[in-house]
């Protein structure tokens, strides 16, 4: 499978978990003229330490960014920050991963944790697609190539199978998630509508599935290490092409029923 060679990538929630991971893997391995804008809520903070080591190590390569996906304001404030570091080239990748799970069924499901969630998982990532889309819509039209591909200018949406119609049934005993699976299956729509409205602009837009990942979301009882299921994400974004758009698969390739 192909890899990733987009030129510039942002990636939300990057201070921990999966988003860590990505930046880790991608800088590894990061291509000439790669650079990783690499956000969190809090880059001076002790949950960023991880993050803000890995920066030192290649402080050509990653650029830590404040953003909140909660707070429209500092969306739009990082947007102003990466666009003036961008130059002409634009954004090539933008992976909303940054995400929030909580508890609960029919019955107990709180007020808070539903608003909580959907404003997280769903509005957070509007904002940052509508912020960020000049810049998409700038690395489409300067990469001259026909066609859709994460090098190009793609967004890529962190999903679960958790909001799947389909699939959410079979583990809610196991996962009562309500407020997840709900948020997560409006972030599906959101991917499918993105994807609708970005078509003649030729930005690839899908949702993968991480599978289930040790971290503090996934909990110790998962089956993925992150570095196993980040390898896997990274091989199918850099196999992606207009055919995936709108699409939903998760990170050995297999497609998810929305
Ligand atoms: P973690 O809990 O380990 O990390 C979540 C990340 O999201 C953290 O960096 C956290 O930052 C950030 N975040 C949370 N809220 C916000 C916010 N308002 N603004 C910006 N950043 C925020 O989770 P994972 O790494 O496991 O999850 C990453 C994505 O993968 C999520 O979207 C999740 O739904 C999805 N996923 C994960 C699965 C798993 O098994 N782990 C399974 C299926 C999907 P902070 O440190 O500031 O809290």
């Amino acid at each position: 499978m192909a890899a990733v060679k987009a030129c510039n990538v942002l990636i939300t929630g990057a201070n921990r978990g999966l988003g860590l991971e990505m930046v880790k893997q991608l800088s590894e391995k990061s291509c000439p003229k790669q650079h990783i804008f690499a956000t969190c809520r809090d880059p001076d903070g002790p949950k960023s330490e991880a993050l803000r080591e890995l920066a030192k190590k290649h402080p050509s390569v990653i650029t830590i960014i404040r953003l909140d996906a909660d707070d429209p304001s500092s969306v739009k404030e990082s947007a102003n920050k990466v666009g003036s570091l961008l130059g002409n080239n634009g954004l090539n990748l933008l992976v909303n991963n940054a995400g929030i799970v909580a508890n609960g069924t029919i019955q107990t499901s709180r007020v808070e944790d539903m608003k909580n969630t959907f404003n997280t998982n769903v509005i957070g990532p509007l904002l940052i697609i509508r912020e960020y889309l000049p810049f998409l819509k700038m690395a489409a039209k300067a990469s001259g190539t026909p066609g859709m591909s994460c090098n190009k200018a793609a967004v890529i949406n962190i999903s679960t199978v958790a909001g799947s119609m389909t699939r959410m049934p079979s583990i809610y005993n196991h996962f009562p998630t309500l407020p997840y699976g709900v948020s997560k299956a409006g972030f599906n729509m959101l991917t499918v509508l993105a994807a609708e409205e970005f078509k003649a602009d030729e930005i690839l837009c899908m949702a993968l599935h991480p599978g289930w990942v040790k971290t503090e979301l996934g909990g110790d009882e998962a089956t993925l290490e992150p570095k196993e299921s980040v390898a896997g994400m990274l091989r199918v974004i850099g196999s992606l092409t207009e055919q995936h758009h709108g699409g939903f698969l998760d990170y050995a390739g297999e497609t998810v029923t929305c």
